[in-house]
C-alpha cells in the first residue's frame, strides 16, 4: 500500500483506510470463506490506498441468512417510532463523521472534495431524514368494497423483505443511501454489495447503522466483484427483491438471475440525456448547467446531460460559452483546493472514454474542445465537446459516462419535431429544457420521454423527487414515496362481517 497518501486527508480517514477491512455480516467484521484480497486504487494516481475482502458466494449466503435472521427477529420487533428514531441517529453519526466519510469518498471516487462534503453527505442525510419519516406514515387505506353483506376491509403495507442491493462506483454513498434509506424505512433487511472499486464508504456507512441501534444483520455489506457477489445475491433463492444501479448489460443479467425465484427487480441503468435550449434561454446559466452536468465528476453521472441541443440562432454563442468554460476548468486530486474536475474512476474507463472521443472523430464529429487524456498518473481525461455528432454514430447513440458532450443545433420551431429528435433514443432517463417561454417549457417536459425533466437546470437532487428512467433507463423510481413502494408489498385484507 502507498505510503504517499495525500497531505489533506485527515487522521480518521488515513486510519480506516490502514485498517484490515472485513465484511459487514450480522453486526460483525468477518473474515471471508475465500481468504482473497482486491487492491483499491486512488484514481487520481493510481496508487493502491487500502484493500478489501473479495467475497465469495458462501459469504453472500451467510449474509443473506444474518438478514432473514434480523427481518424475522429483533427488526421484526421494532416498531415504526423506533425506526425513525434510529434512522434519525443514523443521520446524526454521518453528520457527525461528515469529515472523514467526504475525504474517503473523495480520495476513492476521485470527485473534488467540494462536492463530497456540500453535497453527497448532506445529501444522504436528508434522504435518510426524509425517509425516516416515511415509516409512521406508509400506512394502508380502508377502501369502499361493494361485496354483497358487510364487510370490513382493508391494505397494509408490509416490508419486502430481504433485499439485495447492487451499487456501482460514481456516487458511492448517495447510491448506497438512495437504497439502504427507504429499504430501511419500509422494515427491510439489506444485503449491500457495493462496487468493487469504491467499497470504503458503504463499509464505514455500515459500522454507523451499528453505532446508532439498527441491530445486527438489518444492514450487511459484502465486499467484491460483480460475479461472484454480486451475481449470487441477484440469483439467491433467500433474497425477496435485488435493486441495482449500473450498466444495462449487468441489468439484463440481473434480471435473469432474479427470475430463479421471480424476486423483485428494480434497476437503474444510466442514459444519454438530451439538453435543449432555445434561443430566449439565459445563455450564461445554461452553459454553467450543461458543463457542470457533464463534466462535474468527469461526466461519470447516469443522469449527465450527454447530447446537447441548441437552436441555430443560439448555436454559436452557446458553444463558445462552453468552451470557455471547459478549457478553463482545473483537473486534478479531489483532494487539491481549486479543483474543477477530478480523474475517471480506472485505467479501463480511461481508455473507453478515449476510445469514444476517437470513434466520433473517426465517424466525422469535429473536436471543438478537450480530447485527450491527461496528466503522467491518474486517470484523467479533459473536458471534451465534440460537434456535427449524428444519429447513428456511437458516441450519439451509446452512454459514454465520460466527460464528453456531443453538441448539435436545430432549426425548427416545431415543438413536437424537436421532442422527437431528443427522444430519439434507447434511453430515457433525464432532459433538461432551457427557455424562458413558460407554455414553452411546459409543453416540452410532456413531450419527454424521460422520468426526470428540469427546466432552466439540469438536476434536481431531492429526496422528496422520484428518480428512474422511461425505456431502457430501468424500472422503478428511487427517491420519494415511489421508493417506499419497491421496499413493501401491499396486502389486501377482507373480511365478511356476517359470518
Ligand atoms: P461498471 O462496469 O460500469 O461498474 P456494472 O454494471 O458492471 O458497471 O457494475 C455495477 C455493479 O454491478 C458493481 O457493483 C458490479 O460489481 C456489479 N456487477 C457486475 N456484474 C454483475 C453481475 N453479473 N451480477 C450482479 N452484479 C454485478
Amino acid at each position: 500500500m502507498t505510503t504517499n497518501i495525500h497531505p489533506a486527508l485527515g487522521e480518521a480517514a488515513r486510519a480506516f483506510l490502514s485498517r484490515e477491512h472485513q465484511l459487514l455480516i450480522d453486526g460483525r467484521m468477518i473474515a471471508s470463506d475465500g481468504g482473497r484480497r482486491t487492491e483499491i486504487l486512488d484514481p487520481a494516481t493510481g496508487e493502491v490506498i487500502a484493500t478489501v475482502v473479495e467475497a465469495t458466494a458462501s459469504d453472500v449466503d451467510r449474509a443473506v441468512a444474518a438478514a432473514r435472521g434480523a427481518l424475522e427477529g429483533a427488526w421484526r420487533k421494532v416498531t415504526p417510532a423506533e425506526r425513525t428514531r434510529m434512522m434519525l441517529r443514523f443521520a446524526g453519526l454521518i453528520e457527525a463523521n461528515a469529515d472523514e466519510l467526504a475525504q474517503l469518498e473523495c480520495i476513492n471516487s476521485g470527485k473534488p472534495l467540494p462536492f463530497c462534503r456540500n453535497g453527497d453527505v448532506p445529501g444522504i442525510v436528508e434522504m435518510l431524514r426524509y425517509m425516516a419519516g416515511w415509516t409512521t406514515k406508509m400506512g394502508g387505506e380502508t377502501p369502499n368494497v361493494s361485496l354483497p353483506g358487510e364487510w370490513h376491509a382493508y391494505t397494509l403495507r408490509e416490508p419486502v423483505g430481504v433485499v439485495g442491493q447492487i451499487i456501482p462506483w460514481n456516487f458511492p454513498l448517495n447510491m448506497a443511501m438512495w437504497k439502504i434509506a427507504p429499504a430501511l424505512a419500509a422494515g427491510c433487511a439489506v444485503v449491500m454489495k457495493p462496487s468493487e472499486q469504491t467499497p470504503l464508504t458503504a463499509l464505514r456507512l455500515g459500522e454507523l447503522a451499528l453505532e446508532a441501534g439498527i441491530p445486527p444483520g438489518v444492514l450487511n455489506i459484502v465486499t467484491g466483484f460483480g460475479h461472484p457477489v454480486g451475481s449470487a445475491l441477484a440469483a439467491h433463492p433467500g433474497v425477496d427483491k435485488v435493486a441495482f444501479t449500473g450498466s444495462g448489460e449487468t441489468g439484463r443479467r440481473i434480471l435473469q438471475a432474479a427470475s430463479g425465484n421471480l424476486k423483485r427487480v428494480s434497476l437503474e441503468l444510466g442514459g444519454k440525456s438530451p439538453v435543449i435550449v432555445f434561443p430566449d434561454a439565459n445563455l450564461e446559466a445554461a452553459a454553467a448547467g450543461v458543463c457542470s452536468s457533464i463534466f462535474f465528476h468527469a461526466g461519470q453521472i447516469c443522469a449527465a446531460g450527454s447530447r446537447l441541443y441548441v437552436h441555430e440562432r443560439a448555436y454559436e454563442p452557446m458553444l463558445e460559452l462552453i468552451a470557455k468554460r471547459a478549457n478553463g476548468m482545473k483537473m486534478g486530486h479531489g483532494l487539491d483546493a481549486g479543483t474543477d474536475m477530478g480523474p475517471v474512476i480506472s485505467r479501463r474507463q480511461l481508455d473507453r472514454v478515449a476510445g469514444y472521443i476517437h470513434s466520433g472523430q473517426e465517424e466525422g464529429a469535429t473536436l471543438y474542445a478537450g480530447g485527450g487524456a491527461s496528466g503522467e498518473r491518474g486517470f484523467f481525461v479533459q473536458p471534451t465537446v465534440l460537434t456535427g455528432v449524428k444519429p447513428g454514430m456511437k458516441v450519439h447513440d451509446e452512454e459514454i459516462f465520460g466527460p464528453v458532450l456531443c453538441a448539435m443545433s436545430f432549426d425548427d420551431d416545431d415543438l413536437d419535431r424537436i421532442a422527437a429528435t431528443a427522444n430519439a433514443s434507447t434511453y430515457g432517463l433525464a432532459a433538461s429544457i432551457w427557455t424562458k417561454d413558460i407554455g414553452r417549457a411546459h409543453k416540452m417536459a410532456r413531450r419527454m420521454q424521460a422520468g426526470i425533466v428540469n427546466v432552466n437546470a439540469l438536476s434536481s437532487p431531492d429526496a422528496t423527487l422520484p428518480y428512474g428512467g422511461y425505456k431502457q433507463s430501468g424500472w422503478g423510481r428511487e427517491r420519494g414515496f415511489e421508493a417506499i413502494e419497491l421496499y413493501t408489498e401491499v396486502k389486501a385484507v377482507a373480511i365478511n362481517l356476517n359470518n
